[in-house]
Parts: C-alpha cells; structure tokens; sequence
C-alpha cells in the first residue's frame, strides 16, 4: 500500500482474518449478531469488567459515553489538549465545554491530575484521561479526585487496549479506571478493524443506556424480532445508529486474540528504539523510558531538542523512506478552538502542552517492523536531527 522503507504503522493480518471475515459473508447474517455478542464478552474479559459494548467507531463510543452519563449543555469536560481532536468535538457536539488541562510533563504527556483540580469549577461534570501512546498514568490520583468531588471519569482508550496501571495495589487494565472506557478499533490501532469501537464499564446503568443510544433508542433490536423474540419495540429515548457490523466484530475478535503478543512485540521495539536512541541521538527526549512492562505501546513518540524545525526533521526523515507523524497539535490550537476563554476569562494557555505538541515527533511502530528497521529510523532521525542542529 506504500512506498515507504518503513511506515509509520502497518496491519498485522493473516489468513486468519480473511477466513473470519468470509464466516460472516457466508452467514448472510451482517449486522450485530452472534460476532458481536462474542468479540463483546471477550472483550469485556481482557478488560476485566462487566460490560463492553461494541460501536461503531472510537469517536461515537466518546460520545455515547457522555451522553449516558446526562452530559450536555452547561456541563464541563476537563480533558487533555494534547489528545486526537474527537474528546474536544463530540464535548462541543453535546452542546457541553471542553476545559483543556496540562500534561505532566515533556516526557509523561498525560493529563496531570493537580492541573485537573486547579479546573474544577461547579459545571464539571467529567475528566476525561486520554492514555497517550498505550501508557497509563496519574489515574490513581484522577480517580481519587473525581470520586471525593462527584465527577465522572471516561477513559479515552483508544491507543491502550491491553494496557494497565496499578491503582491501590493492583494493576486495572485500560477501560477498566474511569466509570466508561472508550476504544477505537480504526486501521492504524494495536486492534484494527478498519472502523469500530468498544464502551467498557462495570454499570448496569450506563452499559444499558449505551445499549439503547447505540440503536435508535429503540428498546428491541432487529436479531431479536428476526428470532422471533419481539415483534414490535418502543423509543423511550432518543438514540442514533452506531452500530457495529459482524465483519468487524469477526475482524476483532482475532485481532483480539493476537493482542498480548503484538502489544509484546511493541515494548519489545520501544526497548531496543530507547536503547539505540540513546547512543546515536541523546539530544532528543524520550517520554516514558522505562515505562513500557505494562503499557500498550501503541506510539513511539520523541521530543526534538528546542530550536529544530520539526518540519526539516520530517522532510529529511521521508528522503530516507521513513514516515514520521505528529501526536498531536494541542486542541486549543485548532482553528475551531481558538480564543477560547478559561474559567478566569483568560485565553486557554498550557505552556507544557504546546511545547509539547510543537517538538513531539512520531516514530514508526507496529508489531512487524523489524530490528533492522529500528536501525535505519533511528540513523535516519540521527541524521534528520544533526543536519537540522547545523542550518
Ligand atoms: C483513534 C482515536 C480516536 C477516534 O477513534 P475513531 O475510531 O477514529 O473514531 C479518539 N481518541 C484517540 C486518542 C484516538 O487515537
């Protein structure tokens, strides 16, 4: 599909998936059935809560996951700025406020849980915490904080299936922290599916008003009056399509039982990048060293030394064949964000998160990238980086 040496990520399928999928086109049966229901529980039991509900992409299961929880106008979301685009616009899509807060630090990009309650304001009404690059951290606190004040938290989990932290003593997987985890499945994720999504949580509630926004609000769904169960159905609620279909549900549930040993072969990767990185360009900063046991590694980000054009690096990187990417320009940059005022009425400033957003380079990273090609990224960037010190 590319004519890169090395692509920034790459599908891991086999013939596995290709008979999965032509199970289900010889079935006749395409929309959620049987697939769905079993790529659910097994999904549900890697995360190791109660319910998981298949979507149709990452970016409805954020907004369903608000939506249950009676999120809208007047409400606010503190989330993180350095995050993909879909928190921020499903937050504005419900009609509630996106607050933006800052990072740790340079080389632990994740929202920082003190920076969180300096935001609190009485119209917070959710955190949510978007597991950067497969890594977790800061939600014991996150989760202390939210619970003492009475405020929602929603995993953004979409780089971090597989991934955990230890909380109280014992390590809680991606999905399984806030009050709802959010999981995309698209073509570039540890669990690619082309589109998808899952909603994971422990409550009866919330897993059954997901349900229900899921598909119309109806209160039946189409196997069910195709089996004979129910002949007719209501609409207490207003719902939407987000439905997933069996194709991606028989897609998942093998990419799900790849999963462990891909996320291995990523810390894997991420070792040897750190190690090689070190030698041969020190100059730059490596997020999360260490921090690999229990993370998903879904990227394999660095931080440019101040004062190199990020653009050069990449241009000089593509010459060399190798893709790089950008994790991501902070939301409150976006055209559609800009000028937005804090609770202060000041405009949204978050030092940590634009130096960030404006020296972070990505890095190739997928499980079938070879030690050989680590090597040439990481001479490649050496080079990219030294010519870039010396214009
Ligand atoms: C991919 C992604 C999403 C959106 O998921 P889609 O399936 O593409 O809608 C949201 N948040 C993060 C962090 C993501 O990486």
């Amino acid at each position: 599909m590319s004519n890169w040496r090395v692509s920034l990520s790459d599908l891991d399928y086999g013939p596995e998936e290709e008979a999965a999928v032509l199970a289900v086109l010889r079935s006749k049966w395409l929309t959620m059935g049987d697939e769905t229901a079993g790529f659910e529980r097994e999904f549900a039991a890697l995360v190791g809560c109660k319910h998981a509900i298949s979507v149709s992409n990452g970016t409805v299961a954020l907004q369903l996951a608000y939506l249950a929880l009676g999120l809208g106008p007047g409400d606010e979301i503190i989330q993180p700025s350095v995050n993909f685009i879909a928190a921020a616009n499903m937050t504005r899509a419900i009609g509630a406020t996106p607050v933006f807060a800052e990072i740790i630090s340079l080389d632990c990009p994740i929202l920082d849980p003190a920076d969180v309650e300096r935001r609190i304001t009485p119209r917070t009404k959710a955190v949510v915490v978007m597991h950067y690059g497969g890594y977790l951290a800061g939600n014991q606190q996150l989760k202390e904080l939210c619970d003492r004040r009475d405020i929602a938290l929603i995993e953004d989990a979409c780089h971090a299936p597989g991934g955990s932290e230890l909380i109280h003593g014992k390590q809680v997987q991606a999905g399984n922290i806030g009050q709802l985890g959010c999981f995309s499945f698209f073509s570039n994720k540890n669990l690619a599916t082309g589109e998808g999504g899952m909603i994971t949580t422990d409550s009866d509630q919330l897993a059954a008003a997901v349900r229900s926004l899921r598909s119309h609000g109806m209160t039946t769904v189409t196997l069910d009056r195709h089996r004979g169960h129910a002949f007719g159905y209501d609409v207490p609620r207003v719902g939407f399509n987000c439905r997933p279909t069996e194709i991606t549900a028989a897609l998942g549930r093998v990419q799900l039982a790849k999963l462990a040993a891909g996320n291995q072969r990523r810390r894997e990767l991420t070792a040897l990048y750190h190690r090689l990185l070190a030698q041969r360009v020190p100059q730059v900063l490596l997020p999360f060293a260490g921090q690999a046991q229990h993370a998903a590694c879904h990227l394999m980000p660095v931080v440019l030394p101040e004062g190199i054009t990020r653009e050069n690096v990449m241009l000089s990187m593509r010459e060399a064949g190798v893709q790089s990417s950008i994790h991501y320009r902070a939301a409150h940059t976006m055209t559609a964000y800009e000028g937005m005022l804090d609770s202060a009425g000041q405009s949204v400033r978050l030092p940590l998160s634009e130096a960030y957003s404006s020296r972070v380079l990505t890095l190739p990273l997928h499980p079938r990238l070879s030690e050989e090609q680590v090597g040439i990224v990481v001479e490649a960037l050496a080079a990219a980086v030294s010519g870039a010190s010396g214009q």
